[in-house]
């Protein structure tokens, strides 16, 4: 599969890169420090492992894990990410919530017959938007509500371009999840505004072009 999408931004993780169960995970690298989105359900720890290392310069150190929202398939790793790396866990403080409590129902582990341990939060944003120096480029958080109660998109630029990473852009919308269908329309109207060129989604892949992305996010739009 391919797995470069930038010259310092590759996916790194997913079906076919890592665990079955994982969404996506992503790498990126501004210079001598870099960041990861989204963790994976942690039964492919060894394999992110490699596919990091086959990417990233001994002595370019991951400061961030950014995670979009509190669901399983993207946080059951993060401990192990953490572990490894020595880096911030970043989380909404809405989601935080359901992760420090080890909350499996808002979490969704027990829709993969697993369960989510307590997971301590680093960084949890309440702000509606906040930003991340990494190295010599900057990840933005953004609130996201809606699939679950604080889920976040990130956007950067490189090479010109607008990258949106939106990990569960198409939902699903589930009571079990605490979503709202109502804010979650508001929040997809909200990521139209971000024109973005390249949208890393959680688990239907790259999308490439500014038309390609709006109309992936323009179908969900009801
Ligand atoms: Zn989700």
């Amino acid at each position: 599969m391919e797995a470069t999408i930038l010259s310092d931004l590759w996916q790194v993780g997913g079906p076919g890169f890592t665990s079955p169960d994982d969404a996506a995970v992503y790498l990126v690298r501004f210079g001598e420090k870099a960041a990861i989105v989204d963790a994976g359900c942690g039964n492919g720890n060894e394999s992110l492992k490699s596919n990091v290392d086959k990417y990233l310069p001994v002595g370019v150190e991951i400061e961030y894990l950014f995670l979009t929202h509190c669901h399983f398939d993207h946080t059951g790793g993060a401990e192990a990410v953490r572990d490894e790396y020595g880096c911030k866990i970043v989380c909404s403080a809405l989601d935080a919530v359901y992760l420090e409590g080890g909350d499996s129902e808002v979490t969704a582990a027990s829709w993969y017959g697993s369960r989510m341990p307590p997971l301590a939060i680093d960084v949890k944003i309440e702000k509606d938007e906040q930003a991340f120096q990494v190295g010599d480029g900057r990840m933005t958080a953004h609130q996201w509500p809606g699939h679950s109660p604080g889920s976040m998109v990130y956007t950067t630029e490189m090479e010109g371009q607008t990258i949106l990473f939106g990990q569960d852009v198409h939902g699903p919308i589930h009571p079990s999840l605490l979503s709202d269908p109502i804010i979650y329309q508001s929040s997809l109207r909200k990521l139209l505004t971000f024109d973005a060129d390249i949208l890393c989604e959680g688990h239907f892949g790259i999308y490439r072009g500014k038309e390609t992305v709006r109309s992936f996010i323009q179908s969900f739009v009801v």
